[in-house]
């Protein structure tokens, strides 16, 4: 061995013990350290980000590069700081996602479309189970929605009927198709509301029908099956268009009686 290679390994020997004492000392007042690094960075807060941030601006480049190599390293690190940095700011993250809201508009609606062009299945299939495991909470905001916004719905209302006239025919067709008592009803309704007769805005498709089922559905004059429905006190004689007032009547009969009253049901009719 020359003498160079001994004073190396002296050296080398040397350097070694320095750093397991060093290491050593760490160790052992480990606490004393980190509570002095936490007070240093306390009282010098200012100066120090003043520093990093100076730091920062002089060498953006290769701290971004840093940055970017400790995240993919350290992902799950990563997710967990920033999950805790919303839990303490959580006013802030509301306050940013709306100024990127409002900022982004167009950005944020052609990523929607894009992802629903994309996932079209997927996205009705979400937006389907949501509506079925929320349906009475829907109802209900979609009521009081509805019931805050009459005005607006009945304006949209007109607008759409306009722009799609023979659509809204054909819907209408449909409707009374489906539902001629309620036809019958409203156009009995229209009847009473011009003679000023009471019970107009009250009485119900289902309450007539329900008149209709005392009587079997038959004339109530003469027992054929049921044409039309009769106000026995007729409406021109101050009738009344509630329940008890209407019956189920053949058409024959219905135009015999007309607005006669007092009625004879022996001669057909009394001349008043
Ligand atoms: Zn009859």
């Amino acid at each position: 061995m020359t003498i160079d290679q001994v004073i190396e390994q002296t050296e080398t020997e040397r350097k070694a013990k320095k750093r397991a004492r060093a290491k050593a000392y760490d160790q052992k007042h480990k606490a004393e350290k980190a509570n002095y690094n936490k007070v240093y960075y306390q009282t010098h807060k200012a100066t120090l980000k003043a520093c990093h941030h100076s730091y920062y601006l002089g060498h953006i480049d290769q701290t971004r590069a840093s940055a970017k190599a400790w995240a993919e390293d350290n992902p799950n690190r990563l997710k967990l700081t920033a999950k805790r940095w919303r839990g303490d700011n959580s006013e802030k993250c509301q306050a940013m996602h709306k100024t990127y809201e409002n900022t982004h508009k167009e950005a944020i609606r052609a990523r929607k479309q894009t992802y629903y062009k994309a996932n079209r299945e997927r996205v009705l299939a979400v937006q389907q189970a949501y509506r079925e495991s929320h349906r009475d909470e829907i109802n209900v905001s979609n009521r009081s929605y509805a019931q805050a916004h009459t005005k607006e719905a009945s304006a949209r209302m007109r607008a759409w009927r306009s722009a799609n006239h023979d659509k809204d025919r054909a819907n209408q067709r449909t409707w009374r198709h489906g539902h001629p008592e309620k036809v019958l009803a409203i156009a009995h309704r229209r009847r009473a509301r011009k003679a000023n007769a009471r019970g107009a805005d009250y009485t119900t498709a289902e309450m007539i029908a329900g008149r209709c089922e005392v009587w079997g559905w038959r004339c109530w004059l003469c027992g054929a099956p049921m044409e039309a429905v009769d106000h026995v006190i007729p409406l021109a004689r101050g009738g009344t268009h509630w329940p008890a007032n209407l019956r189920p009547c053949c058409g024959s009969c219905n135009s015999r009686k007309g607005a006669r009253w007092p009625y004879d049901l022996t001669r057909g009719e009394t001349e008043t």
